[in-house]
Protein backbone atom coordinates (compact mmCIF):
# COMPACT_ATOMS: atom_id res chain seq x y z
CA UNK A 1 0.00 0.00 0.00
CA UNK A 2 1.32 3.36 -0.55
CA UNK A 3 0.83 6.61 0.01
CA UNK A 4 -1.31 7.35 -3.68
CA UNK A 5 -3.60 4.31 -2.54
CA UNK A 6 -4.11 6.09 0.57
CA UNK A 7 -4.71 8.83 -1.42
CA UNK A 8 -7.41 7.11 -3.46
CA UNK A 9 -9.02 5.66 -0.51
CA UNK A 10 -9.54 8.98 1.09
CA UNK A 11 -11.00 10.02 -2.60
CA UNK A 12 -13.63 7.38 -2.47
CA UNK A 13 -14.37 7.39 1.11
CA UNK A 14 -17.95 9.22 1.54
CA UNK A 15 -17.31 10.10 5.19
CA UNK A 16 -14.56 12.52 4.11
CA UNK A 17 -16.34 15.39 5.14
CA UNK A 18 -17.51 15.07 8.14
CA UNK A 19 -13.79 16.28 9.49
CA UNK A 20 -14.90 19.78 8.79
CA UNK A 21 -17.32 19.31 11.60
CA UNK A 22 -14.32 19.25 14.01
CA UNK A 23 -11.60 21.60 15.43
CA UNK A 24 -8.04 19.85 14.99
CA UNK A 25 -4.83 20.99 16.12
CA UNK A 26 -2.39 21.97 12.99
CA UNK A 27 0.34 19.42 12.54
CA UNK A 28 -1.67 16.85 15.10
CA UNK A 29 -2.50 13.04 13.53
CA UNK A 30 -5.16 12.26 16.26
CA UNK A 31 -4.92 8.41 17.44
CA UNK A 32 -6.68 8.42 20.78
CA UNK A 33 -10.18 9.07 20.05
CA UNK A 34 -10.84 6.04 22.41
CA UNK A 35 -9.08 8.04 25.34
CA UNK A 36 -10.56 11.54 24.97
CA UNK A 37 -12.70 12.63 21.97
CA UNK A 38 -11.39 15.46 19.61
CA UNK A 39 -13.64 18.69 20.27
CA UNK A 40 -16.46 19.42 17.67
CA UNK A 41 -16.36 22.70 16.00
CA UNK A 42 -20.14 23.66 17.38
CA UNK A 43 -19.06 22.98 21.07
CA UNK A 44 -17.50 25.93 21.60
CA UNK A 45 -20.47 28.38 20.47
CA UNK A 46 -23.09 26.05 22.05
CA UNK A 47 -21.29 26.04 25.48
CA UNK A 48 -21.29 29.74 25.39
CA UNK A 49 -24.32 29.89 24.36
CA UNK A 50 -25.71 27.79 27.37
CA UNK A 51 -23.59 29.75 29.82
CA UNK A 52 -24.29 33.56 28.20
CA UNK A 53 -27.94 33.04 27.43
CA UNK A 54 -29.30 29.70 29.19
CA UNK A 55 -28.22 30.40 32.19
CA UNK A 56 -26.54 34.19 32.21
CA UNK A 57 -30.06 35.40 30.78
CA UNK A 58 -32.84 32.64 31.32
CA UNK A 59 -31.76 31.73 35.14
CA UNK A 60 -33.88 29.68 36.85
CA UNK A 61 -36.51 29.80 34.38
CA UNK A 62 -34.70 27.65 31.74
CA UNK A 63 -34.83 24.51 33.51
CA UNK A 64 -38.51 24.94 31.70
CA UNK A 65 -37.68 27.23 28.71
CA UNK A 66 -34.61 25.95 27.50
CA UNK A 67 -35.72 22.06 28.30
CA UNK A 68 -32.83 22.06 30.60
CA UNK A 69 -34.94 19.64 32.67
CA UNK A 70 -35.38 16.73 29.73
CA UNK A 71 -31.46 17.03 28.74
CA UNK A 72 -30.58 13.10 30.02
CA UNK A 73 -33.73 12.26 28.21
CA UNK A 74 -33.25 14.04 24.94
CA UNK A 75 -29.63 13.05 24.66
CA UNK A 76 -30.15 9.62 25.60
CA UNK A 77 -32.91 9.46 22.72
CA UNK A 78 -30.17 10.51 20.26
CA UNK A 79 -27.81 7.91 21.73
CA UNK A 80 -30.22 5.27 21.79
CA UNK A 81 -29.80 5.10 18.15
CA UNK A 82 -26.33 4.19 17.51
CA UNK A 83 -26.54 1.40 20.37
CA UNK A 84 -29.48 -0.36 18.95
CA UNK A 85 -31.51 0.33 22.16
CA UNK A 86 -35.73 2.23 21.80
CA UNK A 87 -36.68 5.77 22.64
CA UNK A 88 -36.69 6.41 26.38
CA UNK A 89 -35.10 3.33 27.40
CA UNK A 90 -31.65 5.53 27.85
CA UNK A 91 -30.32 8.71 29.94
CA UNK A 92 -27.31 10.62 29.71
CA UNK A 93 -26.23 11.12 32.89
CA UNK A 94 -23.34 10.98 35.68
CA UNK A 95 -20.26 9.32 34.81
CA UNK A 96 -19.63 5.34 33.70
CA UNK A 97 -18.42 4.30 37.28
CA UNK A 98 -21.21 5.67 38.71
CA UNK A 99 -23.82 4.02 36.49
CA UNK A 100 -22.05 0.82 36.69
CA UNK A 101 -22.71 1.31 40.51
CA UNK A 102 -26.26 1.63 40.00
CA UNK A 103 -27.14 -0.83 37.61
CA UNK A 104 -24.94 -3.54 38.94
CA UNK A 105 -26.30 -3.20 41.94
CA UNK A 106 -29.73 -3.25 40.75
CA UNK A 107 -28.65 -6.72 38.59
CA UNK A 108 -27.77 -8.34 41.97
CA UNK A 109 -31.10 -7.79 43.46
CA UNK A 110 -32.58 -9.83 41.20
CA UNK A 111 -30.56 -12.88 42.70
CA UNK A 112 -31.14 -11.60 46.21
CA UNK A 113 -35.06 -11.11 45.48
CA UNK A 114 -35.42 -14.08 43.92
CA UNK A 115 -34.63 -15.91 47.29
CA UNK A 116 -32.14 -18.38 45.98
CA UNK A 117 -29.53 -17.88 48.57
CA UNK A 118 -26.46 -19.46 46.73
CA UNK A 119 -26.57 -17.10 44.02
CA UNK A 120 -23.91 -14.71 45.31
CA UNK A 121 -21.47 -14.51 42.78
CA UNK A 122 -20.44 -11.82 39.69
CA UNK A 123 -18.24 -13.08 37.44
CA UNK A 124 -15.99 -11.22 34.99
CA UNK A 125 -12.43 -10.47 33.18
CA UNK A 126 -9.22 -9.74 35.14
CA UNK A 127 -8.32 -8.05 31.95
CA UNK A 128 -11.52 -5.62 32.65
CA UNK A 129 -11.19 -1.73 33.14
CA UNK A 130 -9.72 -1.52 36.68
CA UNK A 131 -12.79 0.73 37.61
CA UNK A 132 -15.24 -1.78 36.58
CA UNK A 133 -13.61 -4.40 39.11
CA UNK A 134 -12.78 -1.53 41.82
CA UNK A 135 -16.50 -0.91 41.63
CA UNK A 136 -17.81 -4.83 41.33
CA UNK A 137 -15.06 -5.18 44.10
CA UNK A 138 -17.07 -2.79 46.55
CA UNK A 139 -20.57 -3.93 45.88
CA UNK A 140 -19.47 -7.62 46.64
CA UNK A 141 -18.07 -6.68 49.89
CA UNK A 142 -21.48 -4.49 50.79
CA UNK A 143 -23.94 -6.95 49.87
CA UNK A 144 -22.25 -10.43 50.37
CA UNK A 145 -21.24 -11.80 47.50
CA UNK A 146 -18.07 -13.03 45.44
CA UNK A 147 -16.23 -11.56 41.97
CA UNK A 148 -15.19 -14.34 40.53
CA UNK A 149 -12.52 -13.19 37.56
CA UNK A 150 -11.51 -15.48 34.15
CA UNK A 151 -8.70 -14.77 31.94
CA UNK A 152 -10.14 -15.60 28.87
CA UNK A 153 -13.12 -15.35 26.94
CA UNK A 154 -13.03 -19.09 26.44
CA UNK A 155 -12.94 -19.24 30.19
CA UNK A 156 -16.51 -17.42 30.46
CA UNK A 157 -19.09 -20.61 29.89
CA UNK A 158 -17.97 -22.58 31.92
CA UNK A 159 -17.43 -20.05 34.62
CA UNK A 160 -21.25 -20.10 34.45
CA UNK A 161 -22.04 -22.16 36.98
CA UNK A 162 -25.46 -22.02 39.08
CA UNK A 163 -24.17 -19.80 41.49
CA UNK A 164 -23.73 -16.59 39.21
CA UNK A 165 -25.84 -13.82 39.53
CA UNK A 166 -24.46 -11.41 36.78
CA UNK A 167 -22.04 -11.27 34.02
CA UNK A 168 -20.02 -8.36 33.93
CA UNK A 169 -18.47 -7.45 30.86
CA UNK A 170 -16.68 -4.89 28.78
CA UNK A 171 -18.24 -5.12 24.95
CA UNK A 172 -14.49 -3.88 23.80
CA UNK A 173 -11.74 -4.88 25.81
CA UNK A 174 -9.59 -1.14 25.89
CA UNK A 175 -5.92 -2.52 26.03
CA UNK A 176 -6.76 -5.08 23.11
CA UNK A 177 -9.63 -3.96 21.23
CA UNK A 178 -11.01 -7.30 21.25
CA UNK A 179 -14.88 -7.44 20.78
CA UNK A 180 -17.11 -9.96 22.57
CA UNK A 181 -20.24 -11.41 21.31
CA UNK A 182 -22.82 -9.71 23.07
CA UNK A 183 -25.81 -11.64 21.87
CA UNK A 184 -23.83 -15.24 22.19
CA UNK A 185 -22.55 -14.43 25.59
CA UNK A 186 -26.14 -12.94 26.80
CA UNK A 187 -27.97 -16.01 25.65
CA UNK A 188 -25.10 -18.25 27.87
CA UNK A 189 -25.65 -16.12 31.05
CA UNK A 190 -29.62 -15.82 30.31
CA UNK A 191 -29.34 -20.16 30.00
CA UNK A 192 -27.23 -20.62 33.71
CA UNK A 193 -29.73 -18.13 35.61
CA UNK A 194 -27.44 -14.67 35.40
CA UNK A 195 -28.47 -10.85 33.95
CA UNK A 196 -25.72 -9.22 32.04
CA UNK A 197 -23.90 -6.04 32.62
CA UNK A 198 -22.07 -4.50 29.34
CA UNK A 199 -20.19 -1.81 29.67
CA UNK A 200 -20.16 -0.05 26.38
CA UNK A 201 -17.09 2.41 26.99
CA UNK A 202 -15.00 1.77 23.80
CA UNK A 203 -18.56 0.71 22.13
CA UNK A 204 -20.51 3.55 21.46
CA UNK A 205 -19.81 5.63 18.71
CA UNK A 206 -17.18 3.23 17.60
CA UNK A 207 -18.87 -0.10 16.66
CA UNK A 208 -22.59 -1.15 15.94
CA UNK A 209 -24.44 -2.24 18.89
CA UNK A 210 -27.51 -4.00 19.54
CA UNK A 211 -28.41 -3.84 22.86
CA UNK A 212 -32.41 -4.84 22.37
CA UNK A 213 -31.54 -7.53 19.90
CA UNK A 214 -28.72 -9.03 21.99
CA UNK A 215 -31.28 -9.82 24.59
CA UNK A 216 -29.08 -7.68 27.11
CA UNK A 217 -30.13 -6.73 30.59
CA UNK A 218 -28.09 -3.49 31.50
CA UNK A 219 -25.88 -1.53 29.93
CA UNK A 220 -23.33 1.66 30.56
CA UNK A 221 -20.74 3.93 28.40
CA UNK A 222 -18.83 6.68 28.05
CA UNK A 223 -19.54 10.37 26.83
CA UNK A 224 -15.76 11.57 26.49
CA UNK A 225 -14.23 8.59 24.15
CA UNK A 226 -16.04 7.99 21.08
CA UNK A 227 -18.91 10.15 21.55
CA UNK A 228 -16.34 13.26 21.53
CA UNK A 229 -18.35 14.92 24.53
CA UNK A 230 -15.21 16.65 26.36
CA UNK A 231 -13.29 15.74 29.28
CA UNK A 232 -15.22 14.15 32.45
CA UNK A 233 -18.31 14.42 29.70
CA UNK A 234 -21.59 13.11 31.12
CA UNK A 235 -21.88 8.99 30.85
CA UNK A 236 -24.76 7.45 29.68
CA UNK A 237 -27.02 4.25 31.35
CA UNK A 238 -29.84 2.35 29.28
CA UNK A 239 -32.06 -0.70 31.03
CA UNK A 240 -34.09 -3.13 29.27
CA UNK A 241 -37.19 -2.45 29.53
CA UNK A 242 -38.11 -5.45 31.60
CA UNK A 243 -36.14 -4.35 34.10
CA UNK A 244 -36.31 -0.63 34.23
CA UNK A 245 -39.38 -1.00 36.30
CA UNK A 246 -38.49 -3.54 38.50
CA UNK A 247 -35.10 -2.55 40.21
CA UNK A 248 -34.88 0.13 42.55
CA UNK A 249 -31.06 1.48 41.80
CA UNK A 250 -29.58 2.65 45.42
CA UNK A 251 -28.21 6.25 44.58
CA UNK A 252 -31.96 7.20 45.07
CA UNK A 253 -31.95 10.84 44.59
CA UNK A 254 -34.54 13.60 43.38
CA UNK A 255 -33.86 13.20 40.06
CA UNK A 256 -34.75 9.83 39.76
CA UNK A 257 -38.41 10.47 41.80
CA UNK A 258 -41.43 10.05 40.44
CA UNK A 259 -42.61 13.52 41.00
CA UNK A 260 -38.99 15.58 42.01
CA UNK A 261 -41.16 18.66 42.26
CA UNK A 262 -43.85 17.48 45.00
CA UNK A 263 -41.02 17.19 47.46
CA UNK A 264 -42.34 14.65 49.28
CA UNK A 265 -40.54 12.84 52.11
CA UNK A 266 -40.74 9.79 51.62
CA UNK A 267 -38.44 8.09 47.66
CA UNK A 268 -40.69 6.41 45.01
CA UNK A 269 -39.01 5.56 41.76
CA UNK A 270 -40.10 7.44 38.43
CA UNK A 271 -41.19 4.64 36.21
CA UNK A 272 -38.90 3.36 33.53
CA UNK A 273 -34.82 4.00 33.36
CA UNK A 274 -35.33 7.78 34.88
CA UNK A 275 -35.20 6.46 37.85
CA UNK A 276 -31.57 5.89 37.49
CA UNK A 277 -30.88 9.80 37.30
CA UNK A 278 -29.80 10.78 40.73
CA UNK A 279 -29.34 14.78 41.43
CA UNK A 280 -29.30 17.82 39.68
CA UNK A 281 -27.84 17.30 35.95
CA UNK A 282 -24.39 19.09 34.57
CA UNK A 283 -26.30 21.09 32.37
CA UNK A 284 -23.08 23.06 30.53
CA UNK A 285 -21.92 19.54 30.37
CA UNK A 286 -24.90 17.46 28.52
CA UNK A 287 -24.88 20.39 26.24
CA UNK A 288 -21.06 19.98 24.86
CA UNK A 289 -21.89 16.31 25.15
CA UNK A 290 -25.29 17.25 22.89
CA UNK A 291 -22.85 18.72 20.87
CA UNK A 292 -20.41 15.46 20.22
CA UNK A 293 -23.53 12.70 20.00
CA UNK A 294 -24.68 14.64 16.93
CA UNK A 295 -21.46 14.84 14.91
CA UNK A 296 -21.97 10.99 15.03
CA UNK A 297 -25.51 11.22 14.21
CA UNK A 298 -24.11 13.36 10.80
CA UNK A 299 -23.28 9.70 10.00
CA UNK A 300 -26.53 8.79 9.65
CA UNK A 301 -27.52 9.44 5.69
CA UNK A 302 -23.95 7.49 4.88
CA UNK A 303 -25.53 4.30 6.13
CA UNK A 304 -28.33 3.37 3.21
CA UNK A 305 -29.96 0.39 4.53
CA UNK A 306 -27.13 -1.45 6.02
CA UNK A 307 -28.21 -0.35 9.53
CA UNK A 308 -27.30 1.59 12.20
CA UNK A 309 -23.24 2.47 12.50
CA UNK A 310 -22.83 0.65 9.03
CA UNK A 311 -21.09 3.31 7.01
CA UNK A 312 -18.82 4.51 10.03
CA UNK A 313 -17.80 0.65 10.83
CA UNK A 314 -16.94 -0.02 7.41
CA UNK A 315 -14.13 2.94 7.37
CA UNK A 316 -13.10 2.12 11.14
CA UNK A 317 -12.19 -1.33 9.53
CA UNK A 318 -10.99 0.02 6.56
CA UNK A 319 -8.64 2.12 8.50
CA UNK A 320 -7.53 0.07 10.91
CA UNK A 321 -6.63 -3.02 8.37
CA UNK A 322 -4.30 -0.26 6.60
CA UNK A 323 -2.98 0.15 9.67
CA UNK A 324 -2.22 -2.71 10.80
CA UNK A 325 -0.83 -3.64 6.87
CA UNK A 326 1.36 -0.95 6.95
CA UNK A 327 3.18 -1.58 9.99
CA UNK A 328 3.61 -5.32 9.21
CA UNK A 329 5.27 -4.50 5.35
CA UNK A 330 7.16 -1.13 7.12
CA UNK A 331 8.33 -2.48 10.56
CA UNK A 332 8.70 -5.91 9.96
CA UNK A 333 9.48 -8.19 12.70
CA UNK A 334 9.32 -5.62 15.29
CA UNK A 335 5.59 -5.60 16.69
CA UNK A 336 3.09 -8.19 17.47
CA UNK A 337 -0.33 -7.24 17.19
CA UNK A 338 -2.62 -7.86 20.32
CA UNK A 339 -5.61 -6.57 18.57
CA UNK A 340 -7.77 -9.44 16.62
CA UNK A 341 -7.72 -9.70 12.78
CA UNK A 342 -11.08 -11.09 12.70
CA UNK A 343 -13.27 -8.44 11.97
CA UNK A 344 -16.31 -9.87 14.29
CA UNK A 345 -13.51 -9.36 17.40
CA UNK A 346 -12.20 -6.27 16.95
CA UNK A 347 -13.09 -2.72 18.10
CA UNK A 348 -11.82 1.03 16.29
CA UNK A 349 -8.47 0.40 17.90
CA UNK A 350 -4.58 -1.27 16.87
CA UNK A 351 -2.60 -2.11 19.63
CA UNK A 352 0.72 -3.40 19.30
CA UNK A 353 3.37 -5.22 21.75
CA UNK A 354 6.95 -5.23 21.28
CA UNK A 355 7.94 -8.73 19.37
CA UNK A 356 11.74 -8.86 21.31
CA UNK A 357 11.24 -10.11 24.25
CA UNK A 358 13.68 -8.13 26.60
CA UNK A 359 11.96 -4.82 24.60
CA UNK A 360 8.55 -5.89 25.48
CA UNK A 361 9.26 -6.24 29.37
CA UNK A 362 11.28 -2.93 28.94
CA UNK A 363 10.76 0.89 28.37
CA UNK A 364 10.39 0.35 24.20
CA UNK A 365 6.96 0.83 24.26
CA UNK A 366 6.18 3.67 26.28
CA UNK A 367 8.74 5.60 24.44
CA UNK A 368 8.13 5.24 21.12
CA UNK A 369 4.48 6.20 22.21
CA UNK A 370 6.43 9.46 23.50
CA UNK A 371 8.93 10.00 20.56
CA UNK A 372 5.12 9.99 18.05
CA UNK A 373 3.56 12.32 20.56
CA UNK A 374 6.56 14.82 19.76
CA UNK A 375 6.06 14.24 16.44
CA UNK A 376 2.20 14.98 16.47
CA UNK A 377 1.18 11.48 16.48
CA UNK A 378 -0.83 11.10 19.24
CA UNK A 379 -1.79 7.35 20.71
CA UNK A 380 -1.21 6.26 24.16
CA UNK A 381 0.68 3.50 26.10
CA UNK A 382 -1.03 0.69 28.36
CA UNK A 383 1.18 -0.90 31.11
CA UNK A 384 1.03 -4.42 30.71
CA UNK A 385 2.00 -6.97 33.96
CA UNK A 386 3.88 -10.54 34.33
CA UNK A 387 1.60 -11.69 32.31
CA UNK A 388 0.49 -8.95 29.45
CA UNK A 389 2.70 -6.88 27.34
CA UNK A 390 3.03 -3.15 27.33
CA UNK A 391 1.05 -2.11 24.53
CA UNK A 392 1.01 0.37 22.13
CA UNK A 393 -2.93 1.52 21.58
CA UNK A 394 -3.50 3.75 18.36
CA UNK A 395 -7.19 4.26 18.15
CA UNK A 396 -8.70 4.77 14.78
CA UNK A 397 -11.86 7.61 14.50
CA UNK A 398 -13.77 7.18 11.32
CA UNK A 399 -15.22 10.81 11.43
CA UNK A 400 -11.97 12.89 11.01
CA UNK A 401 -9.51 10.34 10.26
CA UNK A 402 -8.14 9.58 6.86
CA UNK A 403 -6.36 6.92 4.76
CA UNK A 404 -3.34 10.11 4.08
CA UNK A 405 -3.45 10.25 8.49
CA UNK A 406 -2.70 6.20 8.88
CA UNK A 407 0.06 6.57 5.73
CA UNK A 408 2.30 9.32 7.74
CA UNK A 409 1.60 8.14 11.04
CA UNK A 410 3.08 4.95 10.08
CA UNK A 411 5.79 6.84 8.57
CA UNK A 412 6.42 8.66 11.57
CA UNK A 413 6.90 5.31 13.20
CA UNK A 414 9.26 4.12 10.98
CA UNK A 415 11.08 7.05 11.42
CA UNK A 416 11.41 6.59 15.07
CA UNK A 417 12.28 3.33 14.86
CA UNK A 418 14.94 3.98 12.03
CA UNK A 419 16.42 6.68 13.75
CA UNK A 420 16.15 5.02 17.17
CA UNK A 421 14.42 8.35 18.51
CA UNK A 422 12.44 6.35 21.36
CA UNK A 423 15.88 6.09 22.88
CA UNK A 424 16.73 9.72 23.95
CA UNK A 425 16.08 10.01 27.74
CA UNK A 426 13.38 12.89 27.34
CA UNK A 427 10.84 9.98 25.95
CA UNK A 428 11.71 7.71 28.39
CA UNK A 429 10.47 9.87 31.71
CA UNK A 430 7.15 8.51 32.50
CA UNK A 431 4.27 11.26 32.66
CA UNK A 432 1.67 10.55 35.73
CA UNK A 433 -1.49 10.54 33.14
CA UNK A 434 0.05 7.68 30.22
C1 LIG B 1 -12.93 4.74 30.15
C2 LIG B 1 -13.62 3.64 30.85
C3 LIG B 1 -14.30 3.90 32.04
C4 LIG B 1 -14.25 5.27 32.64
O1 LIG B 1 -15.02 5.44 33.77
P1 LIG B 1 -15.17 6.90 34.39
O2 LIG B 1 -16.16 6.75 35.44
O3 LIG B 1 -15.55 7.82 33.27
O4 LIG B 1 -13.81 7.30 34.88
C5 LIG B 1 -15.00 2.85 32.63
N1 LIG B 1 -15.01 1.62 32.08
C6 LIG B 1 -14.34 1.35 30.93
C7 LIG B 1 -14.38 -0.02 30.34
C8 LIG B 1 -13.61 2.35 30.29
O5 LIG B 1 -12.94 2.10 29.18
Amino acid sequence: MTLDDCRALDHADPLRELRDLFTLPEGVIYLDGNSLGVMPTATPARVAEVVAQEWGNGLIRSWNTASWIDMPQRLGNKLARLIGAAPDEVMCTDSTSINLYKVLFAAMSQAIDSGDAQRRTIVSERSNFPTDLYIAESLCRERGFTLKLVDSVEAIPAALTPDVAVLMLTHVNYRTGAMHDMAALTAAAHAAGALTVWDLAHSAGAVPVKLNESNADFAIGCGYKYLNGGPGAPAFVWVNTRHASRFEQPLSGWFGHAAPFEFTPHYRPAPGVARYLCGTQPIISLSALECGIDTLLATEPFNADLGPMSALRSKSLALTDAFIALVEARCPGRFTLVTPRDHDQRGSQVCLAMADAAEAQGNAAYAIVQALIARGVIGDFRAGDAQTPHILRFGFTPLYLSFEDVWHSVEHLVQVLEKEEWRRPEFNQKNAVT
